[in-house]
């Protein structure tokens, strides 16, 4: 069986976060947090081999070693992470991470920290899927009406013209980002060369004209950006 990897992202600064809360993956969600159910759900998967964690600095990385281990203790799964410490952007973390791989993984499973209701079985069914297609990604598809501002200068209190955006090819990204290493390990470096800031993996694959499918997993999977949505987790882990 080829390896998978999970590269678990908790190097940003949540700068949407405000001053109240000081990390937002280490902020109590009732008896847990965001990293720790992060882990816990990575380490359920049996499809996962390896795991590494991409901290902010080593205050932060104490701490999320901490957590990966009460995870590992809660789950009964004995892991030992490679620590990575992280860049100044999201896709300078995932190179970082890339880089510190076994070379033995063969697909990475890069997940926002900051989506702490992703489920096992979801992660057990991409990294099924990721065997056939090279790459798979946790998505919904649009269920709003889009609109757009035809001038994006205007503030939104000023009359303005829109125009609507068909809805029916759009797809909403979350994460996990499931990919065969070697693709996304080009993809980044493609962006590298044109100078572009990628946000999420699927963008460094479009570069190298990569394909690939969605898995839309049918239940929440909120990412945690404000304080509102600590709440909202917290809701949801009570249901
Ligand atoms: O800031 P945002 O929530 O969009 O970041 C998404 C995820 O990527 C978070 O889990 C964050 O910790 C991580 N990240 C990172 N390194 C960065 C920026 C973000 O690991 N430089």
């Amino acid at each position: 069986r080829l390896m998978h990897a999970a590269i678990l992202l908790a190097g940003g600064k949540g700068r949407r976060m405000g001053p109240s809360i000081q990390d937002k993956l280490l902020h109590p969600i009732g008896s847990s947090n965001a990293f720790r159910l992060s882990s816990e759900a990575f380490l359920k998967a049996s499809s996962i081999d390896a795991f590494l964690i991409v901290f902010r600095d080593s205050s932060q990385k104490e701490k999320l070693q901490n957590e990966f281990a009460i995870a590992s203790e809660n789950v009964g799964r004995q892991a030992d992470p490679v620590m990575v410490k992280g860049g100044l952007e999201r896709k300078d973390s995932v190179s970082n991470a890339l880089s510190a791989c076994d070379q033995a993984c063969e697909f990475v499973h890069v997940h926002d920290c900051a989506r702490p209701m992703i489920r096992p079985e979801t992660i057990n069914q991409l990294a099924k899927q990721v065997c056939q297609t090279g790459a798979v990604i946790v998505a919904r598809p649009m269920k709003d009406t889009v609109k757009k501002a035809l001038d994006p200068s205007l503030p939104s209190d000023t009359p303005q013209n829109t125009e609507s955006v068909d809805r029916s090819s759009l797809w909403l990204m979350e994460t996990p980002q499931v990919t065969r290493k070697e693709w996304l390990g080009n993809g980044l470096q493609k962006a590298e060369e044109l100078g572009l800031v990628v946000t999420d993996e699927l963008s460094a694959l479009e570069l190298t004209n990569r394909k690939t499918t969605f898995l839309d997993p049918k239940y929440p999977n909120p990412k945690i950006t404000t304080s509102s949505d600590l709440s909202y987790v917290e809701y949801l882990l009570n249901q």
